[in-house]
């Protein structure tokens, strides 16, 4: 018997849109501490696997298990938010008028409710908790900006940051790289690569050159369910992937 469990585990995961299967028997395991990008043709079920895991669809059949025993298919978004799964959209939410710091001190008290940052100081832990989540950012020189001025590759690194401020165990991206520069994107993979230290990591990912930054571990998605998986190299060595890539 193992003696650790996998951080997520889905298995024989199914979900029908009117008789459509957007999921097909899925089945994917991501251990603790593991970065694992998720690629696939569009339409491959990956959004659908990313709303599955955050309780935003129910599938029809299957487990989802997270750290060895709670199945999240009985849960609701805000439970599996609290258990420690963050996701963080394609685009980026941040709020705009308020400065960097700002966001960061909003998603470090978000847990205690809305009109935290008003009611409570801030204490010399949470300070120093931010002032270490700008440096992994690395926005510690735009502290005091205020979030509309910030590119879009700095406003999605400060998504992430709030995110992380949530202290989650599993952290789900999306696209974190479309719409980047060549400079951002290369930035955002140090960056993933720095959280995948003391987090999992999913990244769904469509940009190849981004993924092969990343050096993982790839899941190829096919019509719901797992094409291939293994190295960058291996799962694109494999005719079936490179088939629903270019053959169609
Ligand atoms: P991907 O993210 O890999 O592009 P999706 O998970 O978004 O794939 O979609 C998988 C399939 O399920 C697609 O054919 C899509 O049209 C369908 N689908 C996804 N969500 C819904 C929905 N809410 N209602 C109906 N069909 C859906």
């Amino acid at each position: 018997q193992p003696t650790t469990s996998p951080l997520l585990y889905l298995d024989g995961v199914s979900v029908s849109f009117d008789g459509f299967r957007a999921l097909n028997d899925l089945s994917l395991v991501i251990e603790a501490g593991e970065m694992r990008a998720i690629i696939g043709p569009n339409g491959a079920g990956k959004t659908t696997m990313m709303d599955v895991i955050t309780g935003k669809t129910r599938p029809d059949e299957g487990i989802v298990l997270f750290q060895g025993d709670t199945d999240l298919t009985h849960l609701d978004e805000t439970d599996i938010a609290e258990l420690g799964i963050g996701r963080k959209f394609q685009r980026p939410t941040v709020f705009e008028s308020h400065t960097v710091w700002d966001n960061l001190e909003l998603a470090l008290k978000a847990p205690r409710g809305p009109f935290a940052t008003l009611v409570h100081r801030t204490d010399v832990e949470e300070r120093a908790r931010i002032d270490a989540l700008l440096q992994t950012i690395r926005l510690t020189e735009k502290s005091s900006e205020v979030a509309a001025n910030l590119s879009h590759g700095q406003k999605q690194w400060l998504e992430i940051g709030m995110l992380l401020a949530q202290a989650p165990k599993l952290l789900l991206v999306d696209e974190p790289a479309a719409g980047m520069t060549d400079a951002e994107t290369e930035q955002t993979a140090i960056l993933l690569k720095e959280i995948a230290k003391t987090k999992s990591v999913v990244v769904v990912e469509h940009d190849m050159a981004f993924v092969r930054d990343l050096g993982v571990k790839v899941t190829v998605l096919h019509e719901g369910s797992v094409l291939a998986e293994g190295s960058l190299d291996h799962v694109s060595a494999n005719p079936r992937v490179v088939e629903v890539y270019l053959g169609r």
